[in-house]
């Protein structure tokens, strides 16, 4: 008997079905850029923010990375939701078109 079962919806996803291995990956942007900012209350608050985070939650800000397993509705669906969202100006180079292969 499969223990797997839909992330999204919680279906069961038995021995042979048609299942996904959805794989989200976010990491951290830095364009190399450093606000210009003289404003040593905004930078104090800046690392008293960051020292009351735990190391997980700081990892967190900078890459995360999680994996579900999903059924083809759901999948269909989470891919839908997603790209349902993408503003028209977002920046063409970052785009889906260079995420698939
Ligand atoms: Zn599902």
């Amino acid at each position: 008997m499969s223990r797997i079962r839909c992330h999204r919806c919680g279906s069961p996803l038995p021995a042979g079905s048609a299942k996904y291995q959805v794989a989200v990956r976010v990491r951290s942007v830095f364009d190399g850029v450093l606000p210009e900012s003289s404003d040593e209350p905004e930078l104090a608050k800046i690392i008293k923010e960051v020292s009351n985070c735990s190391e997980e939650e700081l990892n967190r800000q900078v890459c995360e990375d999680d994996i579900f397993i999903m059924c083809p509705v759901c999948k269909e669906a989470f891919l839908d939701d997603i790209y349902s969202h993408l503003h028209p100006e977002a920046a063409p180079e970052m785009g889906r078109a260079h995420l698939i292969h």
